[in-house]
């Protein structure tokens, strides 16, 4: 019997909170949901009070118009906001605003960056405006609400269904994450609630254009959970086909514990939320020069970032991996500004610190506040460069540096590690080893190449890291060819 195979057809809605100082709509300041006294940042409009009017934020428009701009997309001129009416303890108005047949920013794209080295571009349909709710807390039978996050602004960032898998839904996520990091409206840290995303699942067999009923997963706190319920689900959903059966339209929890999507409630459409004009809102014009002033005042994004990476000599896998995370790509850049040379800099940071904090539990994004400073990083790599140390005691050098902070130099004098280029010091411990080991140099003698690696790694070792690789291999061999013709 011929088996189908299906592919993953997922589309991703993106909910960022725009890190404007003030709300979309109001005075009140943007703060930290999680940490802030909840309802204290609070005023009669973020609280929905009858008769009061909001304002549109102008900085929360050009923030998105950047984010628009970074994605490729077309800004339209001509906005309008949209009520979106439903019910819910978190939304006191009983709407929100957002916009719906006229968003900011249309038809753009994002390219993602794969395990296999391969780029793709993923189409973005549109990215709106809009306001975020309250925060909902549960506790045993009641639920309490915070509306610190009423009225925060939010754009909404919807791709087209063209992402195949889960690891591209992954690479999605990463890098529309550091855009919006790179643009400084974002701090992409979606433990705290400010970067959501929702995928809309559906599979087909490999072959057909064909879109299938999709699910959408609701709350994912981590672009691992991500990938894991995007992966669950697209197996789910095959598993349904294969054996005769149909996808059912519905929105999705993520059981983190279970590693399981599951049901939260069939799927409403558009017009159960009866959109209509913001009538408290005059229609948002925006004009071609301050299109082209916000464009002009890009930074440097992720993959230009990356591309002037590799003309310093990085491999493409290299660059990626220092340009994901805003974060790092800066720490790298400083240890670059304090001297260190390009390629030995982003082999310290990714296969030795990401390393040691990788054991301490650390994200790559706390790179910053590790006991490391750049410029410590760069004089431990000056200081190996230079043959004051060697590569192994580098390393120590690093783990003193990683568990205490301090100066690179410091560490090297108080561990007693500074290489001695002392001819005798090495002579006698050649000799030693030398004479220590007479089957292996008879070996030698007789042409086998590889004991001299041996050899070598024996008197380093006796030498506890203080012997310059270059001294030991000159004494080395011409102390082994006096012995060889002897
Ligand atoms: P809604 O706003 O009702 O969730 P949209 O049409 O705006 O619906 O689509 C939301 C997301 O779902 C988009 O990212 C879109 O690409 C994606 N999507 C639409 N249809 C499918 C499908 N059949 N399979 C996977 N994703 C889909
Ligand atoms: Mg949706
Ligand atoms: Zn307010």
């Amino acid at each position: 019997m011929p088996t189908t195979r299906y592919e993953g057809v997922i589309g991703l809605e993106v909910h960022a909170e725009l890190e404007t100082r003030s709300k979309m709509f109001c005075g009140c300041a943007v703060v930290d949901s999680t940490t802030a006294e909840p309802n204290t940042v609070v005023c009669p409009i973020c609280l929905g009070m009858p008769g009061v009017l909001p304002v549109i934020n102008r900085r929360a428009v050009e923030f998105a118009i950047r984010v628009g701009l970074a994605l490729h997309c077309e800004i339209a001129p001509f906005n309008r906001f949209a009520r979106k009416s439903y019910f819910y303890p978190d939304l006191p108005k009983g709407y929100q605003i957002s916009q719906y047949e006229l968003p900011i920013a249309v038809n753009g794209w994002l390219e993602i960056d794969l395990p296999d080295g391969s780029t793709r571009r993923v189409r973005i349909r549109r990215a709106h405006l809009e306001e975020d709710t309250g925060k909902l807390t549960h506790v045993g039978d009641s639920s309490l609400v915070d509306f610190n996050r009423s009225g925060v602004p939010l754009l909404e960032i919807v791709s087209e269904p063209d992402i195949r898998s889960d690891v591209e839904a992954e690479a999605y996520a990463r890098k529309l994450r550091a855009i919006l990091q790179y643009l400084g409206v974002n701090s992409g840290d979606m433990s705290k609630g400010v970067l959501r995303m929702e995928p809309n699942i559906s599979v087909r067999p490999v072959g057909s254009v064909e879109l299938r009923t999709r699910t959408e997963v609701k709350n994912l706190n981590s672009i691992r959970s991500l990938q894991r319920a995007s992966a669950h689900e697209i197996e789910r959903q095959a598993k349904v086909y294969e054996q005769g059966g149909l996808v059912d339209q519905a929105t999705l929890g993520w059981d983190e514990i279970r590693q399981t999507t599951v049901i939260q409630r069939e799927k409403e459409s558009a017009h159960d939320y009866r959109y209509f004009p913001e009538p408290d809102l005059p229609p948002l014009a925006i004009s071609q020069e301050w299109i082209e002033e916000i464009r002009q005042h890009l930074p440097e994004l992720p993959d230009a970032k990356r591309d002037r990476f590799i003309k310093l000599g990085l491999s493409r896998y290299d660059a990626s991996v220092l340009v994901a995370e805003r974060a790092v790509a800066d720490y790298f850049e400083a240890v670059l500004s304090a001297g260190a040379d390009a390629k030995k800099a982003a082999n310290w940071i990714i296969n030795e610190l990401f390393a040691r904090m990788n054991k301490a539990g650390l994200d790559t994004e706390a790179i910053g506040s590790t006991k490391v400073a750049p410029a410590a990083l760069a004089g431990l790599i000056k200081l190996v460069d230079a043959g004051a140390i060697n590569n192994s005691a580098g390393k120590k050098v690093l783990d003193s540096l990683y568990a205490e902070g301090g100066d690179p130099a410091e560490w090297v004098a108080k561990l007693g590690l500074e290489q001695t280029r002392d001819t005798g010091a090495v002579e006698t411990v050649v000799e030693a080893i030398l004479n220590a080991n007479a089957a292996e140099v008879t070996r030698y003698c007789a042409g086998e190449e590889k004991v001299l690696k041996f050899l070598t790694g024996q008197v380093m070792r006796e030498g506890k890291g203080k012997f310059p690789a270059d001294l030991v291999q000159q004494v080395l061999s011409s102390k082994l060819a006096g012995r060889c013709s002897g």
